[in-house]
């Protein structure tokens, strides 16, 4: 395939005419447009249709999905998202629907929000939710910020927040956009919290306990009631990371462990497809002390209607306009009642199994992070190879001319040469099988023919990419003729 930008295909004067001339008179944009939305060049190029599709379509195909290659990006939760979905957030009904319609007008779609909160009340045990928040990051931030609203009206003085060193890079983030100093935890040997450093660091000024479990080296924190009795001796609150929420579906409940605010990633779990940006949906759950402070309106029902209830006692406001990404809760509605509840247990299983599997297959090649089970994702540390020549990049890269795209790299940060591999439970045993035979053979080509994996990928139209270049000289503009991918 030529790499040429489409602006690049342009011939002067072609264009696609299929449609006979309307029998009503033409107008100029310009004489419709007020004058501020006009300019004068948009220097587009022109194209027949055909051109158009065959670029586009070439493009496409250069890349890597879930519908047509392994994608086991730990973290991600890059799982196989049915087509029924798709299908069904495609109704007119849902995609005619206008935001500022009277909630008499839209009775369905409210009650299919408010359905999908009770369901999602019911898995976690949490009191309430809201899906104003349009990514996990975004749903931490609609959390952490209750948080800190519960910690003002009882005037407590708080000033830090405590997360494990394995955390995910949104969670020191999101509470320092709290306002909030981070105070890091070292994790234990094992991967798990160190009690007595979590101890130790928590006095009366600790607004908060930010956790993932399992956390991000995919192990179960079996200290979790400890952990929320300390927390919640000195009214610090405990936060849950629910982004990737698989492996306790239909198992245990956030409730139970003793965390106050959670989100989840529907998104990632509850199967959209996803990356790139969006579309996403944070549903962030709290328990009955925290549900004053939702943002509004909430979905309530009274006698047989269901209206937008805005009367929320401290609420900290919208963090979004409208109720968030509607078609996500619709596709996030679908998957949870098409699976049912013994469904959602199964996926835990099999996306712990699965995990558990590669462990076991590849636990003689690559090391794995900790002694413990993992729960849906394992992260290895490729320092073995990486002794040998060979980094995690190298390997990961190599993945590609096999046909897989790569694990995570280099996340959790506290293990070396990481690769987090999460093969979901939508995956075959057939599949894992082929990754696992492939990561087998990349390490033997490690030993006996180095340059295939430090040259990787080979098969690919793009190889290696100057990262630190392209980060250091961004530019996001097409310029100039001749430029090419
Ligand atoms: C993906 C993820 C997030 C962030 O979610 P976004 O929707 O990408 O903002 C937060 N925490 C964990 C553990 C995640 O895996």
């Amino acid at each position: 395939m030529e790499n040429k930008v489409i602006f690049e295909k342009g011939k002067e004067g072609r264009r696609t005419r299929y449609l006979t001339k309307p029998e009503i008179p033409l107008k100029r944009a310009d004489e419709l447009l007020p004058k501020q939305f006009l300019r004068e060049n948009l220097n587009l190029p022109s194209l027949g249709e055909l051109d158009v599709v065959r670029h586009y379509t070439n493009l496409s195909r250069l890349n890597f999905s879930v519908d047509t290659n392994f994608y086991p990006l730990g973290s991600c939760t890059m799982k196989y998202n049915p087509k029924v979905n798709e299908a069904l957030a495609s109704m007119e009904e849902f995609t005619h629907v206008h935001p500022y319609q009277p909630s008499t007008d839209v009775q369905g779609a409210l009650e299919l929000i408010f359905n999908l909160e009770q369901i999602l009340c019911e898995i976690t045990g949490m009191n309430r939710f809201t899906f104003q928040a349009s990514s996990g990051a975004a749903g931490e931030l609609t959390g952490m910020l209750m948080i800190r609203k519960y910690h003002a009206i009882k005037k407590n003085k708080k000033t830090k927040v405590i997360v494990p060193d394995s955390a995910h890079g949104t969670n020191p983030a999101t509470s320092s956009m709290c306002g909030y100093q981070t105070v890091i935890i070292e994790s234990k040997e094992n991967g798990l919290i160190d009690l007595d450093k979590l101890a130790k660091s928590c006095d009366s000024e600790v607004a908060a306990i930010m956790l993932t479990n399992p956390n991000t080296l995919g192990l179960f924190e079996e200290n979790i009631l400890k952990i929320s009795e300390i927390a919640h001796k000195i009214d610090a609150l405990l936060y849950y990371d629910g982004a990737n929420f698989n492996p306790l579906l239909g198992i245990t409940k956030p409730i139970t462990m003793g965390f106050d605010a959670i989100h989840l990633n529907l998104h990632k779990t509850f199967s959209t497809p996803h990356g790139c940006g969006g579309p996403g949906a944070g549903a962030v759950g709290v328990s009955l002390a925290m549900s004053d402070f939702l943002p509004a309106p909430l979905v309530d029902k009274r006698g047989e209607d269901f209206y937008l209830n805005y009367k929320i006692k401290h609420s900290i406001g919208r963090v979004r306009s409208f109720y968030g990404n509607f078609n996500v809760l619709i596709r996030a509605y679908a998957y949870l009642t098409s699976l049912g509840a013994d469904g959602l247990k199964r996926v835990a299983q099999n996306a712990v199994l699965n995990a558990a599997y590669i462990r076991e297959k590849l636990k003689q090649y690559y090391e794995p992070c900790s002694i413990l089970p993992s729960m849906h994702e394992v992260v290895f540390s490729c320092s073995r190879q990486k002794a040998r020549g060979a980094s995690a990049l190298e390997i990961a890269k190599r993945l590609l001319d096999y046909g897989m795209h790569p694990p995570t790299m280099y996340f959790p940060l506290i293990v070396n040469e990481a690769l987090m591999v999460e093969p979901t439970e939508t995956e075959s045993k057939e599949t894992l099988d082929n990754f696992i035979e492939a990561m087998i053979n990349i390490d033997k080509e490690i030993s006996e023919e180095i340059e295939k994996v430090k040259n990787a990928p080979h098969t690919m139209p793009v190889k290696r990419v100057d990262e630190v270049y392209a980060a250091r000289n961004l530019n996001l503009r097409w310029q100039s003729p001749g430029a090419s991918f």
